[in-house]
């Protein structure tokens, strides 16, 4: 991989703050974008745009292959059998939230139960307690050990014959552990229970096959690989999506509407109320085919490298506290230093022109299990270098000895 090529592709890398040369180690909140995607979007609204679907004029028939070949391009990355388990949605939390909203109403009634894990973003926590509110569901929560990898036996012990549904996350944002989801996954289906993942943290970072996994749902968001904002993805396989009610009301989602009765759309379209992001679901292509050129085993081989080499040397300056030790862990460090306050942390770096998250990241009860407020985090991306990584630690150890 050459990282010098890579990076001109995005332009953003090259900007100064505070005088000094920018050094984004943000990705896990967001990735920046290549020309190619960028480029895309422009020529799209340029020299393209038109309403999708059911268009007859010319314009809108372009667009709309190009937004149906978008769904072809996420169903073959993710190698699901067909595009119709591929719904377009805004991103990772509106995708959860068709999930649960969706599921929840077909088939979980008062007493059933959900198992999530300690480690889940908001965005796994809050839709299933709305749920809970609405319908009386428990939700049954994975622990973990001191290293932050989840507890297999625990999860075992949590089935019972009210459990309806699984849903965890590949990989942690906050501690970067990997989960083994496939293994989970099996244990789910041996209890007759589907399973959910959530893929925001592990697209841009691993291979994900559906197929392989055998997961029953997954939902991820383009801005974290290096797409556009405003588009994301719900995979599901196709006998569970065809069983679920739709989510949202309105165009596009609908055969037949009379006011005595309405019919809905075939998959996917059934999920797809309202205009989509057609122009965004072209960026978001162009963003996996951009990942594809350079092999997203590459990519993970380099950030596992940058992962490494930043814990090593992190580790030397004093009172260096990471949070995240699993044997299988991405790119994704969160740290604290001595007592330093992680929002000072973050706010000195950044006076050097370093870009780390500081926070509870979305997940405030994995905080209260860590007995932390937050932490900061840096997280890589492909376009990533070891002399970023020695510019953080240089960094880290300046704002250390200010205290
Ligand atoms: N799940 C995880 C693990 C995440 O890291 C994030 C984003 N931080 C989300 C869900 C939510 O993604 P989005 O904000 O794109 O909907």
């Amino acid at each position: 991989m050459d990282i010098q090529r890579i990076r001109e592709d995005f332009p953003i890398l090259d900007r100064k703050v505070y005088g000094k040369p920018l050094v984004y180690l943000d990705n896990g909140a967001t990735t920046q974008k290549p020309r190619i995607v960028v480029d895309a979007i422009t020529d799209e609204y340029y020299s393209v745009n038109a309403n999708v679907h059911r268009g007859v004029h010319y314009l809108s028939q372009q667009a709309t292959e190009l937004h149906e070949s978008s769904r072809e391009t996420v169903r073959h990355y993710i190698n699901a059998r067909s595009t119709n388990e591929i719904i377009f949605t805004r991103g990772t939390t509106e995708g959860i939230n068709l999930l649960v909203s969706s599921f929840g109403q077909e088939f979980m009634e008062e007493g059933d139960e959900v198992i999530i894990s300690v480690m889940e973003h908001h965005s796994n926590i809050v839709p299933w307690q709305l749920l809970a509110a609405r319908k009386g569901i428990a939700i049954k929560v994975v622990p973990m050990n001191d290293k932050g990898e989840l507890l297999l036996d625990e999860y075992e012990k949590l089935f019972s014959e009210r459990t309806k549904i699984v849903s965890i996350m590949q990989v942690s944002n906050v501690l970067g552990t990997v989960n083994p989801i496939k293994e989970m996954i099996a244990t789910a289906h041996a209890h007759g229970v589907p399973f959910m993942v959530d893929a925001a943290q592990s697209i841009p970072h691993m291979k994900v096959d559906v197929q392989d996994l055998d997961a029953d749902f997954i939902v991820f968001s383009g801005h974290k690989v290096y797409g556009p904002t405003g588009v994301g993805v719900v995979y599901g396989k196709e006998e569970w999506l065809d069983r679920l009610p739709p989510y949202q009301g309105g165009g596009e989602m609908i055969q037949y509407v009379s006011f005595e009765k309405t019919t809905f759309n075939e998959l996917p379209f059934k999920f797809e109320a309202g205009t989509p992001d057609y122009i965004g679901t072209t960026g978001f292509a162009k963003a996996l085919d951009y990942v594809n050129g350079i092999g997203i085993d590459n990519i993970a081989a380099h950030e596992h490298m940058l992962t490494e080499y930043a814990t090593a040397r992190m580790k030397e300056i004093p009172g260096m506290r990471i949070f995240g030790e699993a044997a299988h862990k991405s790119g994704v460090i969160s740290f604290l230093v001595g007592d330093i306050h992680h929002f000072d942390m973050g706010t000195l770096l950044d006076r050097l022109g370093i870009a780390v998250r500081t926070g509870h990241h979305c997940a405030q009860p994995l905080m209260q299990r860590l007995g932390i407020e937050g932490t900061v985090r840096a997280s890589f991306g492909m376009y990533n270098t070891k002399e970023e990584i020695d510019v953080l630690v240089a960094g880290i150890a300046r704002v250390s000895q200010m205290f």
